[in-house]
């Protein structure tokens, strides 16, 4: 049913949990498995952040670096299954990481985007909102969303 599959990984519990979910769809279905993190640059530009105080080329190399390291970790988590995994780096400034996810599901011809209900917290967090209710109000496409694991279970 599904034939492409695009999966939005940032590193959290509940993305490596869509990761490891889109996998066995994948599996399961013959699909093509591409998992997708946005570097997004918009959290420099917060009109809080005072530009000239910031080497910006740095905090840009610093975003790419560990955009780069959760798609890394993402290929080696998974590296021993059968279903080959391509990795993409997609960068924006708009501050609207959503959007590029969306665009980039357009551009490759997915047909089904996978993805956390919860992601990183933090600064671009606080900044930029949710990634994934982003997704969920604009996207055409069929979304699978996935908790991270319940910490009830696991805490015995
Ligand atoms: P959020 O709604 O921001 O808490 O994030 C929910 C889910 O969106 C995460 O579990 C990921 O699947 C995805 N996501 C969040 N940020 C990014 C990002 N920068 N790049 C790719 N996927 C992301």
């Amino acid at each position: 049913m599904y034939q492409r599959i695009l999966v939005a990984v940032d590193g959290s519990a509940p993305s490596d949990r869509a990761l490891r979910e889109a996998l066995r769809l994948a599996g399961d279905q013959g699909a093509a498995l591409r998992a997708v993190h946005v570097v997004d640059f918009g959290v420099l530009l917060a009109s809080w952040s005072d530009a000239a105080l910031l080497d910006i080329e740095r905090l840009e190399d610093s975003l790419r670096e560990s955009g780069a390291a959760i798609l890394e970790a993402a290929r080696s988590s998974v590296e021993d299954a059968s279903v080959p995994l391509e990795t993409v780096l997609l960068e924006t400034d708009a501050g609207d990481p959503a959007r590029a996810i969306l665009d980039e599901a357009q551009r490759w011809g997915a047909d089904l985007i996978v993805m956390g209900t919860h992601g990183r917290r933090g600064l671009t967090h606080l900044l930029l909102g949710s990634v994934a209710e982003g997704v969920v109000h604009a996207s055409w496409l069929p979304i699978l969303l996935l908790r991270g694991a319940d910490r009830r279970r696991t805490a015995f």
